[in-house]
């Protein structure tokens, strides 16, 4: 049989949908070609907030690999834009001079980043948020220079700030309205919003109109209707977006604001259809992914030649996902004289719940800080319920019945892809899925935004009662594998692996290299499982732990000797002078572990300057001990008792070196006035009345944690016992990058006392701690040591793809 030949111009998540859609449908029956501008195969673009707070990589939020395309023997032109169809001869035409015929032709080439049209916008500095080229060049802006500022308070724009702030810049979020996210929600939330933002650091100008980009060839800031004037290294505009429809006019493909297409996503040019942003279907131009997949849906049954609904317009729902605010909204969201409310403001857990109603019947609402009821409210608002259906189930909920017991089972759970609670419900019943992830492979639910795990797992609970546990549900550890962390811990030890590729051969990875996430870890967790024989793969390691010293953002590194205990003598100080002169170290910097760092050291002179010194590395960009802080205690001050610098001195020298899953941090002060600060330190020891308090899971980063209270001993024999048990077994059981504040909350400060208290548990633990312990050596001395090191990371650097 001859295949149809298929054309989509647009390799992004609309056109590629719905060619998984057709797939499904009639897997061998079209011949395909696919054209995308950009070099990435498709990706996940809702996730690009998470590349830019750097959680995240480019692998990580690929939606269809390179193999996905070769397996479906699809066709495509990755970095080649299409730039003109003949409709008569159905042929398409791209950059690269290639003519490619088609039977049909699927138009869904997205959507530009609208950019304001004032002066100045063309200055170097300026940019959109709409691609991982943007991304990128918000990173490398955030290397050189401090200020942004986002024009935009909307969703986007509020993404794109926490991701820069993240980038460690300064941000101004500029915004023409008094209200954030003026379209999606009522004043009140918007004010809540507002403020929990302002507390995560962003700054915001309300009420303010741009005027011009200021500065001469490269931005230095913005002026505003006012006259007023701030600064800014990096402007992002971020106020909205316009339908790519340049192809379309050129082609004399029938546009309006977007491309128009009828209820089957038909362009009125024979064959030629369009579906995603690009679209504009009944005057409406969608901006989220829920409606264009529907849109793919409807237009694969009408390729398929099946009988299909109409596609009929969506209501659309929008939640915020990051920076941890929780915001809800969807349907008609202001009051006015014929609409109703149910409201409740709950200032002391910051809830606020708005539901508007009309004639009766539910027509919007909006959520703040607690968003589990929002896809029960979309379906309402999507059916027109009447409101006291709305009220019969919210008695439900009261009386103890979890929300989506309640649910019919016609109810979306994932907004993004359309699944609803009786598909999810169905596929855990037929296929035996217990995970969250197990449902999301096989229906889809919570693969984009995430928005509605919480509601996938009550769902898993409320359908396999007690065979579900919460606590054991198990996250892949990245997207090259299906399996736990545990799992792949559990598969080491039983099948005795002992290097990253063999995991990845044995267990299946679908990638044969892995990817930044996976091999870090893995060589971690092997390294945790069996110290003594694994040899360590410095290239599965991110580039400072592989060369021994941080980058910084001039591509110089900084050089930090170990000072046990934060005490240093004259000798050291003079040999770091020494050094400092006879390298041309521009900076020494007196750091917050108590220690000294020498900044722009050239990568060539690390290995000298090493020598030089002759001092042990203080791991500075290492995930393992950091520095054990410590006040001078009975030594000097007139409040201490007790000996803080000897403690602290001791379990640096004990401690050091050996890997943990994050950096781990120390601190021992001799009494409550805590100098060295210890309430914040993943272990911190606080001398009171003849015994030491331990603290642990504090944390003084971003996430601010006080430490909680471990136990109280007498000696300091005991306080290093308890460290080594503590210690050894967040190394066992913490997932890889998981700092003590999370592991704490995640595992509870009584299950883990309840272990460290049981003295055959301390012995055993300190036991496999000293085994690791006992094979490490100096990380600098051993590079001196080798030729080979030296020759293949210090005279040139190999960084390999995708690790940062
Ligand atoms: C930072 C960010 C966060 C977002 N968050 C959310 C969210 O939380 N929830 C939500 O629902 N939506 C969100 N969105 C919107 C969502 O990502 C889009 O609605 C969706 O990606 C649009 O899909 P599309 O296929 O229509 O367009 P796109 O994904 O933009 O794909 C179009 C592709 O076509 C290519 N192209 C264009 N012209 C040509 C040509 N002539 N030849 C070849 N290729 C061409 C483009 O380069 C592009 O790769 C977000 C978007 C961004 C940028
Ligand atoms: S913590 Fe107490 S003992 Fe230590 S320096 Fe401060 S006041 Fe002195």
């Amino acid at each position: 049989m001859l295949k149809q030949k298929i054309v989509l111009i647009g390799n992004g998540m609309a056109g590629v949908r719905c060619i998984e859609e057709m797939l499904k449908i009639q897997p061998n029956h079209f011949e395909i070609t696919i054209f995308g501008s950009e070099p990435h195969p498709n990706y996940n673009r809702i996730l690009l907030s998470k590349v830019l707070q750097g959680d995240t990589t480019i692998d990580d939020i690929t939606l269809n690999d390179w193999n996905w395309y070769e397996e479906n023997g699809i066709q495509l032109y990755t970095g080649e834009t299409v730039t003109h169809i003949d409709t008569a001869k159905q042929v398409v035409y791209s950059d690269k001079n290639r003519e490619v015929r088609y039977d049909q032709l699927i138009l869904a080439t997205g959507s530009l980043p609208f950019i304001l049209p004032i002066p100045g916008v063309d200055k170097e500095g300026v940019t959109g948020f709409r691609d991982i080229q943007d991304c990128e060049k918000m990173m490398e802006y955030s290397n050189k220079y401090k200020k942004a500022a986002v024009i935009g308070g909307g969703l986007l724009g509020l993404e794109a700030a926490r991701g820069l702030l993240d980038l460690g810049m300064e941000v101004d979020v500029v915004h023409l309205s008094d209200y954030l996210m003026d379209r999606q929600l009522d004043p009140a939330a918007s004010k809540l919003l507002q403020k929990e933002l302002e507390g995560q650091g962003m700054n915001f100008l309300l009420g303010k109109n741009t005027q011009e980009v200021i500065g001469n060839t490269h931005v230095e800031g913005l002026r505003f209707s006012d006259g007023e004037e701030i600064k800014a290294d990096l402007v992002v505009m971020a106020v909205g977006i316009k339908p790519h429809i340049q192809l379309a006019i050129d082609s004399e493909i029938p546009v309006n604001r977007g491309i128009i297409v009828n209820d089957y996503m038909e362009t009125n040019i024979p064959n030629v259809y369009a579906v995603g942003e690009c679209a504009e279907h009944r005057g409406v131009v969608y901006g989220l992914v829920a409606p264009l997949y529907e849109q793919g849906k409807v237009l694969a049954k009408r390729i398929c030649g099946i009988e299909g609904d109409p596609y009929e317009g969506t209501v659309l729902s929008t939640q915020l996902k990051v920076s941890g605010v929780d915001v809800f909204s969807a349907g008609e969201i202001f009051e006015n004289e014929q609409t109703k409310t149910i409201k409740s403001f709950n200032d002391w857990e910051g809830t606020y719940k708005n539901v508007l109603i009309q004639d009766g019947k539910i027509i919007g609402a909006v959520l703040f800080g607690d968003t589990k009821e929002g896809n029960k409210l979309l379906s309402f608002i999507n059916k027109r319920a009447d409101v006291t259906e709305y009220l019969e189930a919210e008695k439900g909920e009261e009386a103890g019945a979890s929300l989506v017991a309640t649910m019919p089972n016609e109810e979306i759970i994932c907004g993004c892809n359309g699944v609803t609670k009786g598909d999810i419900v169905q596929a855990i019943e037929s296929q035996g899925l217990t995970s969250v992830e197990e449902v999301k492979g096989c229906t889809s639910a919570s693969r984009s935004c995430g928005g509605c795990k919480s509601l996938v797992a009550d769902l898993l609970e409320c359908t396999l009662g007690d065979a579900f546990s919460k606590s054991n549900q198990k996250e892949p550890i990245c997207s090259c594998t299906t399996l736990s962390r545990d799992d792949v811990i559990a598969e080491i030890r039983e099948k005795n692996l002992t290097h990253t590729r063999e995991v990845m051969s044995v267990l299946g990875w679908t990638t044969s290299e892995g990817c930044s996430k996976c091999r870090p870890a893995l060589n971690y967790y092997l390294g945790m499982v069996n110290p003594l024989e694994y040899k360590d793969e410095r290239e599965s390691r991110y580039v400072n732990e592989r060369l021994h010293a941080n980058i910084q953002k001039d591509g110089t590194f900084s050089v930090v000797p170990r000072m046990y205990g934060g005490v240093t003598n004259s000798d050291q100080l003079r040999k770091i002078a020494d050094v400092a002169d006879k390298y041309n170290v521009p900076l020494l910097k007196v750091t917050g572990g108590q220690r000294i760092d020498m900044f722009g050291v050239k990568k060539e002179d690390l290995p000298k300057v090493w020598a030089d010194l002759d001092m042990p590395s203080g791991y500075a960009y290492g995930k393992t001990l950091r520095t054990v802080k410590t006040c001078v205690g009975e030594s000097f001050c007139r409040f201490g008792t007790q000996d803080s610098m000897g403690l602290g001195i001791a379990l640096e020298k004990k401690f050091e070196r050996v890997g943990t899953p994050h950096k781990f941090k120390m601190a021992v002060s001799a009494c409550p006035r805590n100098c060295a600060e210890s309430g914040i330190k993943d272990l911190g020891v606080v001398g009171v009345d003849g015994a030491w308090e331990i603290y642990v899971g504090g944390n003084g980063g971003t996430h601010l944690r006080a430490a909680d209270l471990l136990c109280k001993v007498k000696t300091s024999d005991e306080v290093i016992e308890i460290t080594g048990a503590y210690f050894q077994y967040y190394r066992e059981t913490a997932v890889y990058l998981e700092r003590t504040s999370v592991w704490v909350e995640r595992m509870g400060l009584d299950s883990i006392r309840a272990v460290i208290e049981d003295k055959q548990n301390r012995i055993e633990l300190n036991q496999r701690l000293n085994e690791a312990l006992s094979v490490l050596q100096d990380p600098w001395k051993e590079a001196l040591n080798s030729d080979r090191i030296l020759k293949d990371l210090y005279q040139s650097v190999k960084v390999p793809a995708g690790v940062k």
